[in-house]
């Protein structure tokens, strides 16, 4: 192996432009652009994202919050207008809203909003086998009689208008998914007693209106529930909280046959907010009754189809469609786990679809990167732009650079080619890749990026083989893995020097709240062990990172630690508005060296401040001090920030308080994701220039600005945690694990992204944690293995489907040892001229990981609600373009999706009924930014979870079975009163108990007799000795480990008051806050297909 082995010191060859050329200088320093840099939030486009493109725009900023509210304004406890809800008492303030009162009783808690809607079970069509890896489902003969609408609903299905429930008042719950405020907090200086226990009691809610939102104690369930569904009920009208409801009511089942008679009605009028339901016109094209799982028709020429004759309007008897006929993401998942689980994926061959991130597989590389770094949204890309703005499928890649590996994967080679550097392209400066083709008896090499023919160097010369292949092209990583790294040069490095190991800085607010709490004390005893395990490189004994201390309020205190003190030695600053770094020797120091000072240092601190009686803080520059002391130290690093209340002490980044939920559903929505001050922008682009990453630890009492106070992390690469109304007791478990985990994973300092792309194709927009300040190149302050970079690709020219379309990731990074690197990845992709070769080979969980960004990026520029239409039309073209192009002629009343895109609605749906995109009323403003944020450097897997959370059964598989159980669907149908559930999506864990639970099962998981006695809101589970207890605690835990955030466990009780924030994430259902259910949604989108196709 050539690995890691200097080549002959040979004059550099073609490094005419030695110094990275891809790589602007410029975005050293920070001494050019313009004094606010563009942010990495592009302009809302519009319904045509992909091919729409225009240069980002930054942040319309909000002026800047001169004249602050009186500090008491600001501190005031939790019972501000804004947390109205969780206000002085228990009593709402009355009904929420006329429309709540207008709701009519029955079916319309569900269902469309308007009348009952009519229809139709869809009737599938197992009619032979699936010719080909493409199947369509079919949604036939859905039909609507008699859509009589009465009055203006009160919410919509999830298309509408914003509806009253997002401010209504009599939110239940001050433990959201994300945990809200309390209802009222001690005022700052008096110790008014805190929120005892987790899940504080809730309120009861209002009578009458709040139903919605307020399920009370043992309050009114849905009263349609508790009756039989009328046949006339639409399909709005799914018993969704019918816990132990099995569906498949005997009306199912259609005769086949014979086609129902309808010749093609005119579609209604394009779906307006207005218009809440829909009509879906029954075309005939029944067939036999379906199967327990979704059948699917083949759709391609050749294959029978069914009742498209036309024929005359004759009603049908309303049935509900059933859910089990609609494509089931369990299903799918479980095939690909079935079908692609045992087989390791070899990325040999170009264009291959990688199994879906929930399948467990081992990846072998050779020659394309595997899909742990890359993921795309298509493997085959159509050839033109005008296929691929037919289609609409975004072309996008899911690129996580330093993605950690399972045991048995190797990580990248590190190739060292001495002093000349890597190889690349003189032209397009690709770096030397499997994909370059060596001509000419291996003296010069053609780019497969650029077409440019470069010599090859003396010293990188190797003759070919009778293939043409060097025949050291398997001991090269660079000539036979898709993923590999180089060592740098100190021609990559800044300022022509090779960078000194990465520092951290701990930087603790000490205000009244971070030490009433217990916070201060927890963290600093938590950082005396944790010291031991900063991040280190391959074997090394010790971390190469320096630490340093600063705690703060409304000043600063600075710490020298330097070993040779007895004490540590505070110094204080109190000019917030200029600041500078005190000291510099014994500021950032080694650990072992100088363990006694800091570990007294640690000690004294909470001592120090215990008394403190200062609540406000500044924030801005807390962030400014600690990037001039990486800066001073000429080294990159890691800020680690614990903060907990609003910055409204008299300092640069000074903020106000402007959380303002009627702002929710009007056209200023997008302020309230926007930061409030332009100042964090200009203090993230010098942190990025300093290669500062900030991590933020949040630890509000109320609202604290999170869309202003997460910009610097945003945009330096960092990350942000949120702990609301944190109390050791109840939450130091989630934050120790959060802590120690960020604390320990590895960072690649001050990073450059760039991908390059062959002709024809190339990246326009990039969605993540990240800066940029020209259109290439991705800038990272810090970069983890948790960390992606969504790359959105555009057409420039034609491709073709011989050479295909290469893509190359190349980072640049200086690595926790201080070692200049670049890691490289590349990925072959297919081109096809046919539409059917795109849909075979798209990958929804990338499309939706995608859609969700772009969404989520929307929201800062345009009205949520333009953003979610924008969406659906999106959904709707792409399916359309399917139908018209792909799928064998049928009937109107079918509904048609490509076998690889037959999640996509359901998916979609989860994300349009997100908090970001359809708060309900127990959704703060913080939580929103908080998850948008998150959200945007998320990877596939996650996403996924997110949106869709596992719902895993954990009394139905025996006990000694080792593997996780079947995840069942994400909806109340699916629960049995007898079972008992786990549901996740990666920040959230609930165990969900059955009211009908056996004695023995609560025994043995709680301790307790009966189900009565089970605490609801419990968060730890008994450590008790016997198989079920081990079993889920131990499911428990390995979920826990897979996900990036430690995810508290809350236990539910059916028919219990916290059963309403568990129902949250049943998402095939009709949400509280107006998401539509998914068969609801499914409707909806063939709808709109349909008038698409008309
Ligand atoms: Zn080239």
């Amino acid at each position: 192996m050539n690995v890691n082995q200097s080549a002959p010191p040979v004059p550099p060859f073609g490094q005419n432009q030695p110094i990275y050329p891809g790589y602007h200088q410029s975005s050293y320093g920070g001494q050019s652009g313009p004094a606010v840099p563009a942010t990495p939030y592009g302009a809302y486009n519009g319904p045509v994202p992909g091919y729409q493109q225009t240069p980002s725009q930054g942040v319309p900023r909000a002026p800047p919050s001169s004249g602050a509210p009186p500090a008491s304004t600001v501190q005031a406890p939790c019972g501000q207008s804004t947390y109205g809800q969780f206000g002085q008492g228990d009593i709402q303030n009355g009904p929420s809203s006329s429309a709540q009162l207008q709701r009519l009783p029955g079916s319309q808690q569900f269902g469309s909003p308007l009348a009952p809607v009519v229809s139709q079970p869809p009737v599938l069509q197992p009619y032979g086998p699936p010719p080909s890896t493409q199947v369509t489902a079919q949604l036939a003969g859905m039909q609507i009689t008699g859509a009589v609408p009465q009055a203006p609903p009160p919410s919509g299905l999830g298309y509408g208008p914003p509806t009253s429930l997002a401010s209504a008042s009599g939110s239940f719950l001050n433990s959201g998914p994300y945990g809200s405020y309390p209802q009222s907090q001690a005022p700052p200086l008096s110790q008014a007693q805190g929120h005892p226990g987790v899940q504080p009691p809730l309120r009861s809610a209002p009578p009458l209106a709040s139903n919605f939102t307020s399920p009370a104690s043992g309050g009114p369930r849905m009263p349609s529930m508790t009756g039989p569904l009328p046949p006339g009920q639409g399909f709005g009208s799914l018993p969704v909280n019918q816990a132990n409801h099995v569906s498949s009511p005997p009306a199912h089942a259609l005769p086949p046959g014979p086609q129902l008679p309808g010749p093609p009605v005119p579609p209604p009028p394009m779906h307006s907010p207005q218009q809440p339901g829909y009509q879906l016109q029954q075309n005939g094209s029944f067939g036999p009754a379906r199967g327990p799982q979704p059948n699917y028709e083949s759709s391609y020429p050749g294959a029978p189809t069914f009742g498209s004759q036309p024929g005359p309007p004759q009603p049908l008897p309303p049935k509900r469609l059933d859910p089990d006929a609609i494509p089931s993401p369990i299903q799918v998942i479980e095939d690909d786990r079935n079908n692609r689980g045992s087989e390791p994926f070899v990325t040999g061959v170009r264009g291959q679809v990688p199994p879906l991130v929930t399948t467990n597989f081992l990846v072998k590389d050779q020659g394309n990167a595997s899909p742990r770094y890359i993921r795309c949204t298509s493997y085959n890309i159509p050839c033109t732009s005008d296929m691929a703005k037919q289609a609409q499928v975004p072309l996008a890649a899911v690129i996580k650079p330093l993605a950690r590996l399972p045991p048995e994967e190797a990580s990248p080679y590190v190739v060292d080619h001495g002093e000349s550097g890597p190889l690349r392209c003189n032209r397009c400066k690709a770096y030397m890749c499997p994909l370059m083709t060596f001509i000419e008896g291996g003296r010069r090499f053609q780019c497969s990026f650029c077409s440019c023919i470069n010599d090859v160097p003396p010293q990188y010369f190797q003759h070919l083989d009778h293939t043409g292949k060097r025949i050291d092209a398997y001991d090269r990583p660079e000539l036979s893995l898709g993923s590999y790294e180089f060592l740098a040069t100190v021609d990559y490095c800044k300022n022509n020097k090779f960078p000194s190991p990465p520092a951290f800085i701990f930087m603790i607010d000490v205000s009244y709240n971070a030490i009433r709490t217990g916070l201060v004390r927890l963290l600093c005893e938590e950082l005396k062990s944790l010291l031991d395990y900063l991040p280190r490189e391959g074997g090394a004994e010790e971390s190469a990172i320096r630490v340093g201390f600063v705690t703060y309020n409304k000043v600063l205190h600075f710490y020298n630690v330097k070993s040779t003190l007895a004490q540590p030695q505070m110094m204080v600053v109190s000019d917030v508005a200029d600041m500078f770094v005190p000291l510099l020797d014994g500021f950032l120091v080694n650990v072992s060296e100088s363990r006694a000072v800091i570990t007294s240092l640690l000690d004294q601190i909470p001592e120090m401040f215990a008394d403190t009686r200062e609540t406000e803080t500044v924030f801005a520059p807390v962030i400014q001090a600690g990037m001039e002391a990486l800066k001073a130290a000429e080294c990159a690093g890691k800020l680690f920030l614990f903060h907990t209340s609003l910055p409204i002490a008299e300092a640069p980044g000074k903020l106000k308080n402007r959380d303002d939920r009627k702002l929710i559903n009007t056209d200023k929505e997008k302020t309230l994701f926007q930061p409030q001050t332009g100042a964090y922008q200009t203090l993230a682009k010098e942190c990025v220039a300093q290669g500062c990453c900030v991590d933020l630890f949040l630890f509000p009492n109320q609202y604290v600005d999170v869309a202003t106070l997460s910009v610097v992390p945003q945009l330096t690469g960092g990350s942000v945690y949120k702990y609301a109304c944190f109390q050791v007791e109840n939450d130091q478990e989630r934050f120790l694990r959060d802590l120690r985990r960020d604390v320990q994973k590895e960072v690649g300092f001050d990073a450059v992204m760039r991908v390059r792309t062959s002709t024809g194709i190339r990246a326009v927009d990039f969605f993540g944690a990240f800066y940029m300040s020209n259109t290439t190149d991705v800038e990272l302050a810090g970069l983890d293995g948790d960390k992606t970079v969504t790359v959105e690709f555009k057409h420039d020219d034609r491709l073709s489907e011989e050479s295909g379309a290469l893509l190359q990731c190349a980072l640049l990074y200086t690595s926790c040892a201080g070692q200049r690197r670049l890691r490289i990845h590349n990925l072959a992709l297919n081109c096809c001229t046919q539409l059917a070769d795109l849909y075979r080979n798209c990958e929804t969980d990338t499309l939706i990981n995608y859609m969700a960004k772009f969404a989520y990026r929307g929201v800062l520029n345009s009205p949520v609600k333009t953003v979610r239409d924008t969406l659906i039309t999106q959904c709707a073209q792409i399916l359309a373009c399917y139908r018209k192009n792909c799928a064998s002629p049928s009937s109107a009343g079918q509904l048609i999706l490509p076998e690889c895109m037959k999640l996509l609605p359901v998916y979609l749906n989860c994300v349009l009924k997100s908090d970001v995109l359809q708060p309900g009323a127990e959704v703060t403003t913080d939580d929103r930014a908080y998850v948008r944020q998150l959200v945007s450097s998320m990877d596939v897997a996650e996403t996924n979870v997110f949106f869709y959370p596992r719902l895993l059964p954990l009394t139905k598989s025996p006990l000694d079975s080792t593997t996780e159980p079947p995840a069942v669907r994400a909806s109340e149908e699916r629960l049995s009163s007898g079972d008992i559930y786990l549901l996740e999506n990666g920040l959230n864990l609930f165990v969900w108990v059955g009211a009908s639970v056996q004695q023995g099962v609560v025994q043995s998981l709680f301790n307790v007799s009966s189900f009565s006695q089970i605490t609801s809101g419990l968060s730890v589970l008994p450590v008790l000795d016997n198989p079920l207890s081990k079993k889920v605690r131990g499911l428990i835990d390995s979920l826990r480990a897979q996900r990036m955030r430690y995810m508290k466990l809350i236990v539910v009780k059916q028919e219990d008051k916290l059963e309403m924030l568990f129902k949250h994430f049943l998402v095939e259902d009709k949400s509280l806050s107006g998401g539509a259910s998914y068969v609801d949604f499914l409707c909806h989108m063939h709808k709109e297909i349909r008038q698409l196709l008309s």
